[in-house]
């Protein structure tokens, strides 16, 4: 890396006698001073009383050589830095970080402002290039991951298609085989696989090529009782209750299909957890000025910690049926609403997963990633 800022000839000046700058400027001003009361005293001295005039004209001529002796020093030593601090300081704002300045040689104080300043600057310097290094390693995982994606979207594609024959072919066999023919039980199985991979699939298929959200002013309270409908049916013993809001929600900025899903997604991940040991689910509604809320509470298993920081990862499934792309879509598809999810769990008692939205959202087209 180009440090640029030459640290040797700081150095060397460091090893010169340090003096301070004020001593500096009152040096040669005190030198012309005791130089001129010198002369005023001899010449008073040697001269008669008439030649005092004389005497008097050439002190006053002394005293503007010295004013003009103390203005060129203070030129020198003061404004001179100050004038190429601000030049420099201009290059810098205008984005040159190669800059520095060349009064940081001196031995005094304002070369130890000129020094700062170089540092300074090769900070910036360093800085800037580690922030382009970075953004150059990120750009190009994005574009590695934007490929991955459309690979997989591709690729899920083409699996769904022969999937959906195995699975008709299946129906035929299966309709065809003798009631008591034990392949059926096999085939029931492969019919479940098949349904399985057709969920990873079609789940991969969403978060790598989402389908562009349909937004709409509607009852969110509906949505959601529409996908407790749905869950019930998966439920079996599971009971799944939902409590309606104590004061009616305005209508909330959703797309109905979408928070269907992720509700249902919740509620079904909430049964399977009251699956072992029996519990219940309940969906209960919030409100505040700016925000409404599902929750999803179950009194299921409740999530191990070192399983809780990682269900909204891709792929992350501890279930052996599972695809693990459920919450990581359904906070895909709530973060896009402008909303979040939050988890909280407690072994061995149960979880509580909360959606929360704005009531009131300036643009979600402008957070539509669908193209
Ligand atoms: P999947 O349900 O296919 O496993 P998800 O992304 O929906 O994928 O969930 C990821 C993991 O989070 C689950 O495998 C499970 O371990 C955990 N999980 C989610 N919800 C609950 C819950 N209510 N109770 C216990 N574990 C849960």
């Amino acid at each position: 890396m180009d440090r640029g800022f030459d640290m040797s000839k700081e150095r060397r000046g460091i090893r010169r006698v340090r003096m301070n700058w004020q001593i500096k400027v009152l040096l040669p001003i005190a030198a012309v001073l005791l130089d001129g009361l010198l002369l005023f005293v001899l010449i008073s001295l040697s001269l008669r009383n008439s030649d005092r005039d004389l005497v008097l004209v050439i002190a006053t001529g002394g005293a503007v050589a010295i004013c003009s002796v103390v203005v060129m020093v203070l030129a020198v030593e003061v404004r001179r830095p100050m004038m190429e601090l601000q030049k420099k300081i201009a290059e810098v704002r205008e984005g040159d970080l190669q800059v520095r300045v060349e009064f940081a040689e001196r031995n005094d104080e304002i070369g130890d402002l000129g020094r700062d300043f170089n540092d300074m600057v090769r900070q910036l310097r360093e800085s800037r290039e580690e922030i382009q290094r970075l953004h150059r390693t990120q750009m190009s995982r994005a574009e590695h991951l934007a490929t991955l994606g459309e690979m997989a979207a591709g690729l899920a594609h083409e699996i769904r298609n022969p999937l959906a024959g195995i699975a008709g072919v299946m129906e035929i066999i299966g309709r065809d085989l003798p009631h008591d023919n034990p392949a059926r039980a096999v085939l029931g199985d492969v019919r479940n696989e098949v349904l399985h991979i057709n969920r990873i699939v079609s789940d991969l298929l969403e978060i790598a090529r989402p389908k562009a959200a349909d937004y709409r002013d509607a009852d969110l309270v509906a949505t959601a009782e529409h996908a407790a409908m749905f869950a019930r049916e998966n439920a079996r013993h599971v009971p799944v209750e939902v409590v309606k809001p104590a004061e009616a929600l305005p209508p909330i900025r959703h797309d109905p299909g979408q928070i269907h899903q992720v509700v249902l997604n919740l509620l079904l991940n909430a049964v399977q957890a009251c699956h072992e040991n029996g519990g219940t689910v309940r969906m209960e509604f919030e409100q505040d000025d700016e925000t409404v809320s599902v929750a999803v509470n179950d009194s299921g298993k409740g999530i191990p910690p070192e399983v809780l920081q990682n269900i909204f990862r891709p792929f992350f499934t501890t279930k052996g049926n599972g695809t693990g792309l459920g919450l990581s879509l359904a906070r895909r598809i709530v973060e896009d609403h402008g909303g979040k999810i939050d988890v909280t769990s407690w072994l061995g008692k149960g979880s509580r997963f909360v959606i929360t939205l704005p009531k009131k959202v300036e643009s979600h087209e402008s957070r539509d990633t669908s193209n």
